[in-house]
């Protein structure tokens, strides 16, 4: 996480493990992973944008989760830093895409981001990638970013293609009364998935031009954002690469005048 005005909410499901079920590249640029297992019977699912610490197994079958602790604030941080390398687990941070409790089940969609620089390849995505049906993962739910605000009039939410998972699950579990704009940035046309939104929230899928800075396109719609977009109380959410959630939340504030309480913004990741 980059710059950010989110809460961190240590959660009460505790260390979570859980075998990855299912995996299946959904679009050019997605693919999802289900995992699943009696420890989700212990999940607090909140919807929205719920987002939760991957533990992934870079080790193999040699990654232990045991030694973790099961809140990843400072201690749980340091704990984890303290854990022999060849053993531990890498941990990224991810969104609850779907929760089926009846089945004790979690969908997460990962980003495919590549580069031609090993450096920069990642380890969640390329993980994903090989899609790793039986692997054992752990999870440390971290709460919701996205606080609501109780009397607004509208919505206004944003995001590149890391934070579709989060705004798809805003506008699922958003009142049917709910108004406003919701913009949400992808890679490829094919990327778009169906949503579950409020009839009064009108959704903008945009598609980046080749080689376009990822962000710039959706941080241009907001701006072009009719001014009764953000008249009167609004409740905005703004999240991806680090420019667009620190510029749409300057935007939102400084050039529409929203309160600052009233914006929640994350950087999910920074480009290189
Ligand atoms: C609260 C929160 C929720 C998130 N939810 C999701 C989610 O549901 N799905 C999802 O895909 N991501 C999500 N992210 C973003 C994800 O954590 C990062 O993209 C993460 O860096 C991916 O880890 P990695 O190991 O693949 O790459 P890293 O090892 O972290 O980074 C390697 C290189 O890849 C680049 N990179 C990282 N992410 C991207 C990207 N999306 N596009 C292009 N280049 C990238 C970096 O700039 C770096 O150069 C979320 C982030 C936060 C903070």
């Amino acid at each position: 996480m980059t710059a950010s005005n989110i809460a961190v909410v240590h959660a009460e499901s505790g260390l979570i493990t859980a075998e990855v079920v299912v995996a299946s590249r959904i679009s050019p640029s997605f693919v999802r992973l289900t995992v699943a297992g009696d420890d989700l019977s212990r999940w607090r699912h909140l919807g929205f944008d719920q987002w939760f610490r991957l533990a992934i197994p870079v080790a193999g079958d040699s990654t232990r989760f045991d030694r973790m602790a099961d809140r990843f604030d400072t201690r749980g941080y340091l704990r984890y830093l303290t854990l022999p390398k060849a053993t531990r687990p890498e941990i990224r941070n991810y969104t609850v895409r779907e929760f089926r409790p009846d089945l004790h089940e979690l969908d997460i969609d990962f980003v495919m981001h590549e580069s031609e620089d090993p450096a920069h390849a990642g380890v969640a995505a390329p993980w994903a990638a090989s899609m790793p049906v039986g692997a054992r993962v752990a999870l440390i739910d971290q709460g919701c970013g996205y606080r609501a605000v109780a009397d607004a009039d509208q919505v206004v939410l944003a995001g590149d293609e890391s934070a579709l998972p989060a705004v798809i699950g805003i506008l699922r579990d958003l009142p049917r009364s709910a108004r406003g704009h919701a913009v949400i940035e992808i890679p490829q046309d094919e990327d778009r998935q169906p949503i579950d939104a409020p009839a009064g929230v009108d959704v903008q899928w945009i598609v980046r031009e080749h080689g376009a800075r990822p962000g710039a396109a959706a941080l241009h719609a907001l701006r072009e954002l009719p001014e009764a977009a953000t008249s009167g109380p609004v409740s905005a959410f703004v999240a991806g690469e680090q420019q667009l959630a620190t510029g749409g939340r300057r935007l939102l504030v400084n050039d529409r005048g929203v309160a600052k309480h009233a914006v929640d913004f994350c950087g999910y990741w920074r480009e290189r």
